[in-house]
């Protein structure tokens, strides 16, 4: 019997494990479905582009997209200690304030989560209005120093875009190099940074291959979960409380196969219904993306990360290729005329990416990906099936609005006018995967076949409808779901800093801690 089961060792739970655990007096057993977080390919930044379709990841693919030449989307997930944190592409952003004050939601405005943001970081920049020092989340510069990559930026600037050296700052707008989650050179996942400084605590258990199958109900009560290792089920009960952190698919896909979503759903998988919410995996949203593809003579990308200098680099002082986390420079934009705040956003990758990484680069070149930060389409996430190791299925449904697609269209033209500035020419020189040209129609042509999903999904669990404010689940008791299915609407920006501000926040919520003080700086108005 453990006070607080937690399912999920991601970006959320690792937060939540470490801060509940703080207090000698609480015990908390922490659920993954994944292996320790040991191979080295989560730690050096870049190994990470060979973790896609290991068992490390949960390997989903979207449905059929109908806008999208029908095809089936990539959804990686990451399947270890840190969960998708352990397999991201590091970049750290927190989205912008406008986000938050969007919700409506009491407790989640800026103002509310700003504190939370700085509490958890350590800014090698140091402290300042904007930024927090001395935090669990390392956030640091690129040590990669790809040439391409700063050449993209001057070409973004020379396309007239202002040149932005913190996006986390006074304005979201501009081009500029990402800030990465890593210190020293090496990824800093959830795990690493919260939950591998925790794991001595005698009131901290962690079990890696358990994977969770549903929660348990005494009535409307939950008392704990049942759990597979190596084949073995078994029931693992909480004094206080089931809480989980188990991501944007899994934890819909959790509540269903326990009785908890849309009652004909349900019954249709024959599972007996706990409570009839409609709401559980329905408002799916993430950033759909495109991209393009271009070669270049010049021997700049990270294709050099394979030469054994990279790594003579790497292991004698953690810079150079190897420590580059892929999408080192980028851009927020508004490319629909009288948005309040950025619709778009632009990851600059240093190399050639084919066949979604699964064909070997050609030569040297790079990938550009524009993404819409504020999508109109929802999808939503479904059980394929009452056996808990299936893969749920999960709609996108990208581009069912159609402004959605004109923004996108827009924002290919963008990619292209930044594309043909001088500073990058010498790094386009070959067009690999790019529109047919600028027309309207070779613009829809290439976003129906190369959309994706940039990996940020959100929303099936929302405040305000599968939980409440509390982020308890509405109608059931001593049942939370703590991770990036909580929030109501996708913020302008990667997902990993917000879903750990989000873990912060709850955990002062579930100890019983006062929430930190509401900022009320130039940051809560910015
Ligand atoms: C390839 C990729 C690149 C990304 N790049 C960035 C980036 O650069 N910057 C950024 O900010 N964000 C990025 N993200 C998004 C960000 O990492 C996620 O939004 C964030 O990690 C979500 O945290 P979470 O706690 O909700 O879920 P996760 O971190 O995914 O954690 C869920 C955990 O629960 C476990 N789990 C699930 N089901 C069960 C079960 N039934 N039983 C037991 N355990 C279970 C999983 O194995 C996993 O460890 C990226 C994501 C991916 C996949």
């Amino acid at each position: 019997m453990y006070d607080y089961v937690i399912v999920g060792a991601g970006s959320a739970g690792c937060v939540l494990a470490a801060r509940l655990t703080q207090d000698p007096d609480v015990s908390v057993l922490l659920l993954e479905a994944g292996p320790p977080d040991a191979n080295q390919n989560i730690h050096v930044p870049l190994g990470y582009l060979k973790l896609a379709g290991t068992e490390l990841d949960w390997n989903y693919f979207s449905a059929p997209e109908p806008r999208c030449d029908g095809r089936r989307i990539p959804l990686p997930r990451g399947r270890v200690l840190g969960g998708s944190s352990s397999t991201n592409a590091m970049v750290y952003i927190r989205g912008n304030p406008r986000d938050y004050d969007d919700w409506g939601v009491p407790g989640w405005s800026w103002a509310d989560l700003f504190p939370y943001f700085r509490k958890a970081e350590d800014n090698e920049r140091g402290a300042s209005d904007w930024h927090g020092a001395g935090g669990p989340l390392p956030v640091s510069e690129q040590r990669s120093g790809n040439a391409i990559s700063r050449a993209w930026v001057e070409a973004a600037v020379q396309a007239g875009l202002p040149r932005n050296d913190d996006f986390n700052g006074e304005c979201q707008d501009g081009a500029g190099m990402y800030q990465v989650t890593q210190r020293g050179g090496l990824r800093a996942s959830a795990a690493a940074a919260y939950l591998h400084p925790a794991t001595s605590r005698p009131n901290l258990t962690v079990l890696t291959h358990m994977l969770v199958h549903r929660v348990l109900f005494e009535g409307t009560r939950a008392v704990g979960v049942a759990a597979s290792q190596l084949g073995h089920v078994q029931e693992l009960r909480a004094a206080r409380e089931v809480i989980l952190c188990a991501g944007a698919y899994n934890s819909p896909q959790l509540l269903m196969l326990s009785g908890v979503g849309p009652a004909d759903h349900l019954r249709l998988r024959e599972l007996e219904v706990v409570l009839d919410q409609p709401a559980v995996g329905a408002n799916l949203s993430d950033h759909a993306a495109t991209y393009a593809v271009w070669g270049t003579e010049e021997p700049e990308s990270l294709l050099l990360a394979r030469e054994p200098a990279a790594l003579e680099q790497f292991m004698a002082t953690q810079t150079g290729p190897l420590a580059s986390n892929l999408a080192e420079a980028g851009a927020f934009v508004r490319v629909e005329p009288g948005v309040p705040a950025p619709d778009v956003q632009f990851h600059a990758i240093p190399v050639q990416i084919l066949e979604e990484g699964t064909a070997d680069p050609e030569g040297h070149g790079m990938l550009v990906t524009p993404c819409l930060l504020t999508p109109e389409t929802r999808g939503c996430v479904r059980l394929a099936s009452d056996d808990p190791t299936a893969r749920p299925i999960v709609r996108n449904d990208f581009y069912a609005s159609e402004r959605d697609l004109e923004r996108m269209v827009a924002a290919l033209r963008l990619m292209l006018e930044i594309g043909a500035q001088p500073a990058i020419a010498p790094y386009c020189t070959t067009g690999m995967v790019v529109p047919e040209d600028d027309s309207e129609e070779a613009l829809r042509a290439h976003a129906r076949r190369t959309t994706f999903a940039i990996y940020h999904p959100v929303g099936t669990c929302a405040i305000g409808s599968v939980v409440d404010e509390q982020l308890r689940v509405n109608g059931l008791e001593r049942l939370r779901v703590v991770d990036a299915s909580v929030m109501p609407v996708v913020p302008r920006g990667n997902t990993n800093a917000p879903t750990i501000a989000i873990a912060e926040r709850a955990a002062d919520l579930i100890s019983g801690a006062a929430p930190l003080a509401s900022v009320t700086s130039p940051a809560a108005s910015a």
